[in-house]
This record gives C-alpha cells, sequence and structure tokens, in this order.
C-alpha cells in the first residue's frame, strides 16, 4: 500500500512511518515541522519507500495531490498539548478543525480511506469511569481555555461521521489516551517527558495540582500497531475506538515511579494549576478507557507495564546524550589523527 501521512514528523505519527514502512508500505509524511522535529524521520530518509514533503496540511493543492496518489490517509497532524492548547487557542481551532476538513474533502473525491486520530480529552469532565466510546461527551465552557481542544477535536469526530453518512467516505476514527514513548517532548505539556528530563537533571519534579488525579498511558509501539490494524479492518470503518492502556495511576504516583526507575534524588514539588496554566484552567480527574470494542475488534492489548514504559522512555532520553559524547570523541579521534598526519 501507498499511505500518507499527515503529522508524520511527530511522535505519533515518526513512530506510524516506521512501522508502516517496516510492514513493506509505501511511506509518503507531510509535516510543516510546526510541533513535529525533522530528527524525527532522519532515520527514514535513507529508506527507498520513503517521502516527506515539508509543507502545511492546510495547502489544499499540495494535499490533494498527496491524497490522490495514496490509498489510505492516517490524519495525525493537528495541534496537540495542554500548553500549546492553553496558549494559542485560536491555532488550535483552526488548525484542528480546517485541516480535518479539507483532508475529508480530498478524500471524498476519490473515496479514499481515512483513519483520524481523536483524543480522550473529548470525554471532557465525564465522571462515568471507564469511558466508552458511546458515552455523552461533558466539555466545560468556552471561557476555559483547556476545552477549544476537546471541542475542536469534538468537531472533527462529528465531521469525519458526516462525511461518511453522506458522501461515503470510509472513515477511522480512534481516541488516544495519553500516548507515551521515545521522542515525545514535554514542550507542550505531557507529563511523562517532562518527569523523566526533571529526574535525570536532578531538578524538582512538578506535580500539578495535588497528585491525586489519574490518567492510563500507553505505549506508542501498542498504539500504532493498534492504528494499522484498526485502518485495515472492514468493520472499524465509520466507528470510533479507545486506545491506550487501563491501568491507572496517579500522577503522585507516576512521580515515585519515575524517580524509582531513574534512580533520582530530585524533590518533588506540587505546583497550583494557576501556577503552572494560569488562570481559569480545569483538570480531568480520571480518565480510563474502556477497551472492549478495540479487544473484541482487532484482539488488542497492552503488551507493557508502566514500569516498562518508565525504563523505556528514561532510555530514550539518556540515549542522545551518550550519541552526542560518541560523536564528540569521534571528533576528537579524527582530529588526533589528522593531527599526526600532519
Ligand atoms: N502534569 C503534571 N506536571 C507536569 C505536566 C503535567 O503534574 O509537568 C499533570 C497534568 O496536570 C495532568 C497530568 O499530569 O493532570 C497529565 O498531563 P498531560 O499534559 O501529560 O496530559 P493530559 O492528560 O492532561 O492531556
Amino acid at each position: 500500500m501507498h499511505v500518507l501521512i499527515t503529522g508524520g514528523a511527530g511522535f505519533v505519527g515518526s513512530h506510524l512511518a516506521e512501522a508502516l514502512l517496516r510492514q513493506g508500505n509505501n511511506v509518503t509524511v507531510l509535516d510543516d515541522l510546526s510541533t513535529g522535529s525533522i530528527l524525527n524521520i532522519q532515520h527514514l530518509k535513507r529508506e527507498r519507500r520513503f517521502v516527506y514533503v515539508i509543507d502545511s496540511v492546510m495547502h489544499r493543492a499540495v494535499l490533494a495531490e498527496l491524497i490522490d496518489e495514496c490509498d489510505i490517509v492516517y490524519h495525525l497532524a493537528a495541534a496537540v498539548g495542554v500548553r500549546l492548547v492553553v496558549d494559542s487557542p485560536v491555532r488550535t481551532l483552526h488548525t484542528n478543525i480546517r485541516a480535518t476538513e479539507l483532508v475529508l474533502e480530498a478524500a471524498k473525491k476519490k473515496k479514499k480511506k481515512v483513519l483520524i486520530t481523536s483524543t480522550s480529552e473529548v470525554y471532557g469532565k465525564a465522571t462515568k469511569i471507564p469511558f466508552h466510546e458511546d458515552d455523552d461527551l461533558v466539555i466545560g465552557p468556552p471561557v476555559r481555555g483547556r476545552w477549544s481542544y476537546a471541542c475542536s477535536k469534538a468537531i472533527d469526530e462529528f465531521l469525519a461521521i458526516a462525511y461518511h453518512r453522506e458522501h461515503g467516505v470510509p472513515v477511522v476514527l480512534v481516541r488516544l489516551f495519553n500516548t507515551v514513548g521515545p521522542r515525545q517532548t514535554g514542550t507542550y505539556g505531557m507529563v511523562l517527558p517532562r518527569f523523566v528530563s526533571q529526574a535525570l537533571a536532578g531538578s524538582p519534579i512538578t506535580i500539578y495540582g495535588d497528585g491525586t488525579q489519574s490518567r492510563c498511558f500507553g505505549w506508542v509501539g501498542d498504539v500504532v500497531q493498534a492504528l494499522i490494524k484498526l485502518s485495515t479492518h472492514d468493520g472499524a470503518v465509520g466507528s470510533i475506538f479507545n486506545i491506550g492502556s487501563d491501568q491507572e495511576v496517579t500522577i503522585n504516583e507516576l512521580a515515585a515511579v519515575v524517580k524509582e526507575e531513574t534512580g533520582s534524588s530530585s524533590p518533588i514539588r506540587h505546583l497550583s494549576y494557576e501556577e503552572a496554566y494560569g488562570k481559569d484552567f480545569e483538570d480531568m480527574s480520571r480518565r480510563v478507557p474502556d477497551l472492549s470494542r478495540i479487544r473484541t475488534a482487532i484482539g488488542y492489548s497492552p503488551t507493557k507495564s508502566l514500569r516498562e514504559i518508565v525504563q523505556a522512555v528514561t532510555d530514550s532520553l539518556i540515549q542522545p546524550n551518550l550519541r552526542e559524547t560518541e560523536d564528540a570523541s569521534v571528533a576528537v579521534n579524527l582530529a588526533a589523527t589528522l593531527a599526526q598526519a600532519d
């Protein structure tokens, strides 16, 4: 197959590109590098079946051309991360809603299959645990910046279902629950890379609020396999799937696991939400997926425990420093050899 991944230089997108290449597909990545990074796909550039286009998904002509050429679109390009969403609500709404509409419009012409990544954020303030795909979405008021993200992704879902029902576009929708793994950056909020980096640097591990809020962390390797399986499963068309882990952990517990696994002596510091994100910020207290639908559809089951995930993220954050050290020693050796030759 020839696949197009919008947002393919991002954290999840780059892992998806890698997995699809490994399975023998031709992969084209479209990314404007606004939150993604060329470093995420650097190692794929030498692959014969890999093409990357640095451009915006909002560039209609480029998008239409790339969608014409592919068999399936994985639409991952989006404004993500609580920090980004709170700081740039206009960009969030615009990028998420407009880009998805353009993808669906271009896919409609040739009836191309589209998998759209949505988020557990759409469940908002729902309190019925675990969250099932058919539950009501309980989104907070527009004056609280965070909800613009939830709302923009909910609109994406409504758009996708509308294009499917009215125009026959084969769509698959997935709601990702706190996906984590190597290459995720803490710049836009994400708690795990932030905690691990803080622990490795020996600086305070900053917990927002009282830390009793909980999340379930999904391993990126499991998530991308699920995306691939759902995208080729006929029964998934027109449906929404939760993807992630259902192993619930409080943020206080997460900080403790990170400290243990990194062997760090960092102190733990609690910050108020106001200190972290400014006034009027609202967090979700619990977020747990009901995984029965995806289990039935593709036999999905998470493969890593939280500790294994924390270890893998820690290794990935230590590795680049090692590589720099290795590069530096190669450079020193080369300089010494050249000096001798002189
Ligand atoms: N969080 C934290 N410290 C940080 C970043 C996040 O305590 O440095 C908390 C955040 O308030 C939330 C949880 O960790 O309760 C998960 O945050 P993240 O931004 O990773 O994802 P969310 O589930 O909020 O979208």
